[in-house]
């Protein structure tokens, strides 16, 4: 099933996604969901991030050809790199990545995790059993800052630097999806979420281990080479087989 947020009269509504159509929906999206009536095309409604999470977690360094495209003398990470963006950087499908001053802003496809129930030192075997489903994310880098600062808090956490969408999918096997970018329609990244250092499970379980994971809490995976700038006017693409687009433009802030 794929799930949708959406913007409507009354506020924020849950729906369902069949073949590119949003259905509205009664329920809870960490319960059960039933399908209503239509609303419209995706294209033709104002969604929201498919998910309203407590903390946004991210791994960073998790596919070996990123490690090093990132720097050729690194070594892959012994253990999964962990850091966190700002609720307020979230950004829904169709929404505008601000871009402030930088000499180099990137994208960044990653698959996210988006947490069912709450979860705290879950083991790698039940750890796919707390997982609503999985959306796209756009792991947005100011390169300037992240070279420069200690910690990524700043490089990662601009508004809008994570987009977010446009659904969840609940029924995916996580380990065995592409993910790819493209930038103003030409393909950036193009990888398999078989190449992960960490897998979900695993990534799970590490993570759970130092924090409660909350329904509608979200882990970005990291993403795989091919990470590059984008310039104010562009178009960003993230996709991962099976879930759908997550389409982005940029503008400089103002
Ligand atoms: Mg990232």
């Amino acid at each position: 099933m794929k799930i949708a947020r959406y913007q409507a009269d009354g506020g924020a509504q849950v729906g369902i996604v069949e073949d590119g159509v949003l259905y509205a929906a009664s329920g809870d999206m960490f319960g059960t969901l039933t399908k209503g009536a239509r609303v419209g095309g995706l294209d033709d409604v104002t969604l929201l991030t498919p998910v309203d999470p407590s903390k946004l977690v991210c791994v960073g360094l998790n596919y070996a050809l990123h490690v090093t495209e990132t720097d050729p003398n690194q070594q892959a990470p012994t253990e999964p790199v962990i850091f966190m963006k700002p609720l307020t950087s979230l950004l829904p499908h169709g929404g505008v990545i601000e871009m402030p001053p930088a000499d180099r802003i990137d994208y960044e496809a990653e698959l996210c995790i988006v947490i069912g129930k709450e979860a705290f030192r879950v083991s790698e075997a039940d750890a796919l059993s707390y997982v609503l489903g999985y959306t796209c994310g756009n792991d947005v880098s100011h390169r300037d800052y992240q070279r420069k600062d200690g910690q990524w808090v700043r490089a990662k956490g601009f508004n809008t630097f994570c987009p977010l969408g446009p659904v969840i999918e609940t029924e995916l096997d996580p380990g065995n999806v592409a993910v790819q970018s493209r930038l103003n329609g030409e393909l950036r990244q193009n990888s398999h979420t078989k190449h992960l250092i960490f897998n979900i499970p695993f990534l799970l379980q590490f993570i759970t281990n130092v924090m409660t994971l909350y329904p509608g809490d979200v882990i970005m995976t990291g993403t795989p080479e091919g990470v590059g700038p984008m310039q104010p006017g562009d178009t960003i693409e993230v996709e991962v087989e099976g879930i759908g687009v997550l389409r982005n433009t940029t503008k400089a802030r103002g």
